[in-house]
């Protein structure tokens, strides 16, 4: 096993991977940029290197400064958490070209699922069900529709190389393509540096559900069931839960063993998240994620499984340390994301934080770098905490939430914790009956219930 692991990220997340290192015996290094000097995780580890200023370019994404950090402290590992360098295939290359273990897959499969045309391409040869849509890039207007045309309005452009909802644009009908088109183009131009695009059938009314999977180097693969982050703005997961409340153990045990199946063929090393949408009973791929996700604790608490802990053992050449067989799903669990920003503006809300007082108990989980007196910088994301509950059922699983919310103080900072609280009210949510698109509309009728049902008819 490695002795001293270095973890290449920041907040709650380079917490979550410290916690492991420790519980394992494992010396850490933390690297940070100067906006994070008294971070929680900088201060609670073995060893700190300070590799920059403030800007990511200039501190997480500084490749070779962190390779630096890493020979100086004779570290065997390097975790690179979520976001930053977590999918940079030419960091792990480095990473390990300087005989350092990368705690995630092999360089050539995170460039595989990073491009998510080759990706669609490969995990349908797997036998995996994809979006219908365009077969490879989308080269130029005329070919957009000749495509649409061929797929049926409405469609939806996508940036090869997306991530974070960026680069996505839909169009109703054929007069809107033209637009769309471009604007998915230039967008993922800006954001990535890569202007390919693909088109894929837009889904009305869909759910967001996935896989997590994880595989040893010994050809070992399981999945640990699946997650259901339909809850969105923008894009962006709000409210996870696991398992779905709409999935059956017979869909379960059918998606886990295509997805087991394909990650094994393809000698894939590590933790994975094959996510899909999810409409009128088929499962159809849209990408996956090559890392931890942040939603990842909500299947611990189902399985029982420490993530983490695995990722550091496959690295390290174990096997995994059970099979599909061991894996039980007990209860449920729902993770809230405190985001720092206004809960009804969606603006950040960096600062200090005056007050904080985290909600315990039986079944409640906080993963947070927060405290009272820390500052969060203005420069990162804005997730300040994940509230993760679990308990026997869905029903006290939100009765849960509701108290563990209502005991939460968090001051100085504006948060989502009232969005959550309003969340766990609500009917629909209550209910399970929701899509993607439904918190969107939600918001936008101010919690009207009724008045929601009538636009997501409409979007279908
Ligand atoms: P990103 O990598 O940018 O997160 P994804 O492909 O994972 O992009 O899609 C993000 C979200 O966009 C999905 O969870 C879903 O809400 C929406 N989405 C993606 N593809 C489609 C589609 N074909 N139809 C409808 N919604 C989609």
């Amino acid at each position: 096993m490695f002795k001293k692991i270095l973890i290449a990220n920041r907040g709650e997340v380079a917490l979550r991977i410290l916690r492991a290192c420790q519980e394992m015996g494992i010396q850490t290094v933390m690297v940070y940029s100067q906006a994070d000097a008294d971070s929680k995780p900088v201060r609670l580890a073995d060893a700190s290197v300070c590799i920059g200023p403030a800007p990511s370019k200039d501190s997480y994404l500084n490749m070779q400064a962190i390779i630096s950090a890493a020979e100086v402290c004779g570290v065997d590992a390097i975790h690179p958490g979520v976001g930053f360098l977590a999918e940079n295939s030419q960091f792990a290359g480095m990473v390990e070209d300087h005989g350092i273990a990368f705690i995630g897959p092999k360089p050539e499969h995170i460039d595989l699922m990073g491009d998510k045309i080759s990706a669609k391409d490969t995990v349908q040869r797997l036998g995996i069900p994809v979006v219908p849509g365009s077969d490879g890039e989308v080269v130029d207007l005329e070919d957009a529709q000749r495509l649409a045309e061929a797929i049926g309005y409405p469609v939806l452009i996508k940036a090869a190389a997306g991530g974070g909802g960026k680069g996505m644009k839909v169009a109703q009908s054929a007069d809107k393509l033209e637009e769309a088109y471009r604007f998915a183009r230039t967008e993922a131009k800006a954001c990535f540096g890569n202007d390919q695009v693909y088109m894929e059938k837009y889904l009305g009314k869909p759910r967001h559900i996935e896989m997590q999977i994880l595989a040893d180097t010994f050809g070992n693969a399981i999945h640990l069931c699946e997650r259901d982050c339909s809850i969105q703005r923008n894009h962006q997961k709000v409210w996870e839960e696991a398992p779905s409340p709409v999935i059956t153990d017979v869909q379960r045990k059918e998606l886990g063993e295509i997805v087991s199946k394909a990650i094994s063929t393809l000698g894939y090393r590590g933790a994975g998240t094959i996510e899909f949408l999810y409409e009128n009973g088929e499962f159809f791929f849209i990408e996956m994620n090559t890392r931890i996700q942040v939603e990842h604790p909500i299947t611990e608490m189902i399985t029982g499984v420490d993530i983490v802990r695995e990722q550091i053992r496959i690295a390290a050449g174990e096997k995994l340390s059970l099979t599909q067989d061991d894996v039980k799903i007990r209860g449920h669990a729902i993770e809230c994301r405190v985001n720092a920003e206004d809960p009804e503006t969606f603006m950040p809300s960096p600062g200090l934080i005056e007050n904080y007082h985290a909600p315990g108990g039986l079944g409640v989980r906080v993963d947070s770098h927060i405290y009272a007196g820390y500052r969060m910088p203005p420069h990162y994301d804005s997730l300040a905490a994940k509230l993760i509950i679990h308990a026997d059922d869905r029903e006290q699983c939100i009765a849960r939430v509701r108290r563990a919310i209502d005991e939460y103080v968090i001051t100085g900072i504006k948060t989502l914790l009232p969005l959550h609280r309003r969340l766990a009210d609500a009917p629909t949510v209550i209910s399970g009956d929701y899509d993607i698109h439904w918190l969107e509309n939600w918001l936008k009728d101010d919690g009207d219930e009724s008045q929601a049902a009538e636009d997501m008819k409409k979007v279908a």
